[in-house]
């Protein structure tokens, strides 16, 4: 049996967890509707994700800075690491007219 206080804990983390989910969801649909609905890789529409560049677990954050629109090919080719951080943080430096934006 847990006790008060694990339970607490354990509802605790829930709730954050939640919020956090909540948060990037909202910041990925935020991100497609002001970056576009295209890969800005290879200009792919038909479908797109909004990818988070560096992960949480790293340190990323939900800022537009760390987030890119990609096709699934590219996406997976990125979480594959086929395509680097690196490479991916520089096209992101590359949207000139959109820094007004963060
Ligand atoms: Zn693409």
């Amino acid at each position: 049996m847990l006790s008060q206080t694990d339970q607490d804990n354990i509802e605790q983390e829930v709730s954050l967890r939640v919020i956090e989910n909540l948060t990037r969801e909202k910041a990925a649909s935020r991100a497609k509707k002001l970056l576009g609905q295209r890969c800005e890789l290879c200009g792919y529409s038909k479908y797109v994700d909004a990818y988070f560049i560096t992960p949480k677990s790293k340190g990323g954050t939900n800022s537009l800075n760390n987030i890119i629109i990609l096709c699934p090919n590219h996406h997976k080719e990125s979480s594959l690491g086929l395509i680097s951080e690196e490479q991916l943080l520089s096209i992101v430096g590359k949207r000139g007219s959109l820094k007004n934006f963060f």
